[in-house]
């Protein structure tokens, strides 16, 4: 890790900044579990991975060029700014990307640089700020004080951009205040927020904290429940499943004609337990190997109940696709 992740890390932990407001407030953004670990330097279980860390690093490289290009469109004049801390509150931090300069009496204005892709740009030109955005941005109004803002958003593909006017909401921002406040007591005390109540929610399955937050008894087993089979007559449904039907018959034969070849492979090779077959750049081994080492869980579960419970883990709940035959039984 750089020492300027170290130190961003280091700074986020000082208090809730903008990108925080959401995970505090917001009943469908981030958790406020998450983001307690977060704040007290819990380390994650998971690590981002490269393609989520390619858009942090894409967001970052591109917010002067959006900054620049929202001077373009807007003619507005705008400055770097050093992160602020809110002289009231002062677990209220934000990082501005621009001060937009005064251009009136309304004073100085906050520009927040986004990227997005086109599906998410598209769902902004329809419905505006998503909600998350919007608590951000008031949360940065509430530290700055200041009466406005204009949210930046450049496409980077097809270099589409847009940006929206908001404005200070007061009794948004009183809100987002007094959950942040409460938040932060719950920091200090080391109280942790309880879990999100669905252990299915899309949040936790991408959480960096779900396997410790999520383990073994506090993953439920999922309801078996009896299934109603409702007859679906629409042309693409029919279509997907009779291809599928037709390549699950192709594969059944193909494992079966797979399985004869190797018989007579093996016959062939007879005691050698090693041939390579340069014209088919194919190595081939047929050796004993020793049998694979197995816990028996349920003799566990009987003579040492503890212990099977203290080490057991469940897996997360996942969507399984099965296709059986009409008269089939399910498994
Ligand atoms: S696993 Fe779910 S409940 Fe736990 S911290 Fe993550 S998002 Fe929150």
């Amino acid at each position: 890790m750089s020492q300027t992740q170290e130190e961003w890390l280091a700074e986020r932990r000082l208090g809730i900044g903008g990108s925080d407001a959401a995970s505090v407030l917001g009943e469908k953004y981030g958790c406020p579990r998450a983001l307690f670990l977060d704040k007290t330097g819990v380390e994650p279980d998971y690590f981002h991975t490269e393609g989520e860390l390619n858009l942090f690093r894409r967001g970052h490289a591109l917010e002067p060029i959006c900054a620049a290009r929202f001077v373009e469109e807007t003619g507005m004049r705008v400055r770097r700014m050093a992160a602020r801390v809110s002289q009231n509150r002062p677990w209220m931090r934000v990082n501005v990307d621009r001060c937009i300069l005064s251009v009136d009496e309304d004073g100085p204005g906050y520009l927040e640089c986004k990227t997005a892709n086109e599906s998410v740009f598209a769902d902004m030109q329809a419905h505006g700020m998503p909600e998350h955005y919007i608590l951000q941005v008031q949360h940065g109004l509430s530290v700055t004080g200041w009466k406005w803002g204009e949210f930046a958003i450049l496409e980077p593909y097809t270099f589409q951009f847009m940006h929206f006017r908001f404005k200070r909401d007061e009794a948004l921002i009183a809100v987002v205040q007094d959950k942040e406040e409460a938040f932060w007591r719950m920091v200090q005390a080391g109280e942790i927020p309880a879990k999100l109540p669905d252990f299915a929610d899309d949040r936790c399955t991408k959480c960096v904290y779900r396997r410790g937050c999520r383990n073994a008894e506090a993953l439920p087993k999922v309801k078996r429940t009896k299934k109603v089979y409702v007859p679906d007559t629409t042309p693409e449904i029919d279509i997907l499943v009779g291809n599928i039907k037709q390549l699950d018959a192709r594969l059944e034969e193909a494992a079966a004609l797979k399985e004869i070849e190797r018989t007579k492979l093996q016959i062939l090779m007879g005691d050698r337990d090693a041939i390579a077959v340069p014209s088919q750049g194919k190595k081939v081994s047929y050796t004993l190997q020793s049998g694979s080492l197995r816990w028996d869980a349920q003799a566990l579960d009987a003579e040492k109940p503890e212990l099977a419970a203290k080490y057991k883990r469940r897996g997360e709940a996942h969507k399984v696709m099965r296709m059986y035959d009409m008269n089939e039984v399910e498994a």
